[in-house]
């Protein structure tokens, strides 16, 4: 059984459609895929309309959160899509994306990169801009060759010289509201230094304190030490431990299954979650 719990989707960041997504999903082989875009849930309904037969969708997010200054993302799994805390606190969140980029563009133009916010409107197309449309927009421009060269100190990595903070939420805030709305919370990419600070390791154990259920270990951004490491907190800490692609279509280069999670694992988040249901395709159109 190979299950992939982290992709994103044009609802975001990704350059597929919902609905091709989990077309690709199928073809790649994958049993189970969880749509996880940025801080929305709006790709759902057009991804469980196609979903083929023989692979089952988890609903989830993948929320921009910030503790101490760090930024960091909690993939949360099978919540209720209605809840209306949750809802609100995704919409400060969202609210918050245009401003941003609009400020890291204008801290690019002072750099003198001639980027602007058509430009960054036309590629985020539909989906709710964010700093991957930004770094597209430098690799249009030649200021950078891969959208990976952009997330640097020098351009928009945390910190960065054209970075903007925005508002998210605080990771404890997050982790009640999701388990208020009945789902499941794993730590995404704890590790990932390449973009900005990371989160200390103490402080996982104070997010599994305070009911975090598991941490993302197998990752593109993770070199395999990072990972041994990774799973040896996990079991300390008694946290889940998962693996996924992190799939953005052709933003990123990690394919669909590229790091899987175990079905025991799989089995479990399942089982805790109350808000919502994995939905087994019955073959779209
Ligand atoms: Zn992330
Ligand atoms: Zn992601």
């Amino acid at each position: 059984m190979r299950i992939d719990l982290h992709t994103h989707s044009t609802a975001s960041d990704g350059t597929d459609t919902p609905a091709g997504l989990v077309r690709k999903a199928a073809a790649a082989g994958l049993d189970v895929v969880a749509l996880t875009d940025h801080d929305t849930t709006r790709g759902h309904a057009e991804a469980l309309a196609v979903l083929p037969a023989g692979l089952t969708l988890v609903t989830g997010a993948e929320l921009s959160c910030r503790l101490d200054g760090i930024g960091m993302h909690l993939l949360a799994y099978l919540f209720d899509p209605g809840d209306p805390a949750l809802l609100a606190e995704r919409e400060l969140v969202r609210d918050d994306r245009v401003p941003r980029a609009k400020g890291m563009i204008a801290k690019l133009n002072a750099l003198g990169v001639p980027v602007t916010w058509e430009q960054v409107a036309r590629i985020a197309g539909d989906g709710s801009v964010g700093r991957p449309h930004v770094a597209s927009a430098l690799v249009e421009l030649g200021v950078v060759p891969t959208v990976s060269d952009a997330f640097t100190q020098e351009w928009l990595a945390d910190g960065g010289r054209a970075y903007m903070e925005k508002h998210e939420t605080d990771p404890f805030e997050a982790l009640r509201l999701v388990k208020d709305a009945g789902g499941v919370t794993v730590l995404a990419h704890p590790a990932a230094s390449k973009r900005g600070r990371t989160v200390p390791e103490s402080a996982l154990a104070a997010l599994a304190e305070a009911g975090l259920d598991g941490i993302e270990v197998d990752h593109m951004d993770h070199e395999p030490g990072t990972r041994a490491r990774l799973r040896g907190l996990a079991k300390e800490l008694g946290l889940l431990v998962t693996g996924s692609s992190d799939y953005h279509g052709s933003r990123k280069t990690c394919v669909l299954g590229e790091f899987t999670t175990d079905p025991e694992v799989y089995g479990e988040i399942t089982r805790r979650a109350t808000g919502a249901f994995p939905v087994p395709g019955a073959g779209g159109v």
